[in-house]
């Protein structure tokens, strides 16, 4: 069976005090079940102080993106390993906002997929739609071309150690979620789309929905079939907030 894993997408938000405070308020309300896994992805500079805070916790730590490169003459990219080195356990690949906002490609974001399994991190490899795209009817051919450069440079295995999130351009932010059955629709694709190529790698694989998950909306997404969580943006940035979509998923499990 797969757990629930609600994961906080802090964005280019915080500072030393306001991270101690949230991540306080974290370790101290964590709703008390075995099925659901808490992430956490800070910005760079306090991946160090969060990591430390969350010793001995089980709430993971991850990054918000990574070099494709191993090391080198990369100037202000941060490798696989030094993610690794710090403490993180995860990394964001392909959020929309690196792929909308820093121009990368597909075929980039799956080698930073690949440079990331290589170091011994769990990519989180986002997919998404924008509003155009959902209403020209080309949904699912945007999610297998963002999908398909993965599977075709790293395989569908490599998705044992991988999470996939589905994040629909429009609704991150923008307070409009998509409804359960929306997304249900997509990540039922998303996995029929790996089950074509290993059933039981389709079956095992956690998918995420993110776009304005909130603590009132999340129990409807997170009980739809092929739904395993979320990745959050504004909500994670309170620790009340965090916690209660996390509890929604407790409720679930
Ligand atoms: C995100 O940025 O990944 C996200 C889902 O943001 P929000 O929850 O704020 O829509």
């Amino acid at each position: 069976m797969r757990k629930y894993l609600v994961a906080g997408n802090w964005k280019m938000n915080g500072s030393n005090a306001a991270n101690a405070g949230l991540v306080d308020g974290i370790l101290a309300a964590q709703p008390g079940s075995d099925n659901v896994e808490l992430l956490v992805c800070p910005p760079f500079p306090y991946l160090a102080a969060v990591a430390a805070q969350l010793a001995g916790s089980t709430v993971a730590l991850g990054a918000q993106t990574v070099s494709e490169h191993e090391k080198g003459a990369f100037t202000g990219e941060t490798a696989a390993s030094m993610l690794v080195d710090t403490g993180c356990r995860y990394v964001l690949v392909g959020h929309s906002e690196r792929r909308a906002l820093y121009g990368e490609s597909s075929d980039q974001v799956a080698a930073k997929f690949a440079a990331a399994l290589a170091a011994g991190l769990k990519p989180v490899l986002c997919v998404g739609e924008t509003l155009e795209e959902r209403e020209a009817g080309q949904t699912e051919a945007v999610i297998d071309e963002q999908l398909g450069a993965v599977l075709e440079s790293s395989g569908v295995e490599a998705f044992q150690r991988a999470v996939i999130a589905y994040e629909p351009v429009w609704a991150i932010g923008t307070g409009k979620t998509a409804t359960p059955e929306q997304a249900q629709d997509v990540h039922r694709h998303i996995r029929s789309r790996m089950a074509a190529r290993d059933e039981a790698t389709a079956n095992a694989v956690q998918i995420l929905y993110g776009g304005s998950v909130k603590g009132d909306n999340a129990a409807g997404l997170f009980g739809m079939a092929d739904i395993d969580g979320g990745l959050i943006g504004g909500a994670s940035l309170k620790a009340p907030d965090f916690i209660a979509i996390a509890e929604a998923a407790a409720s679930l499990s």
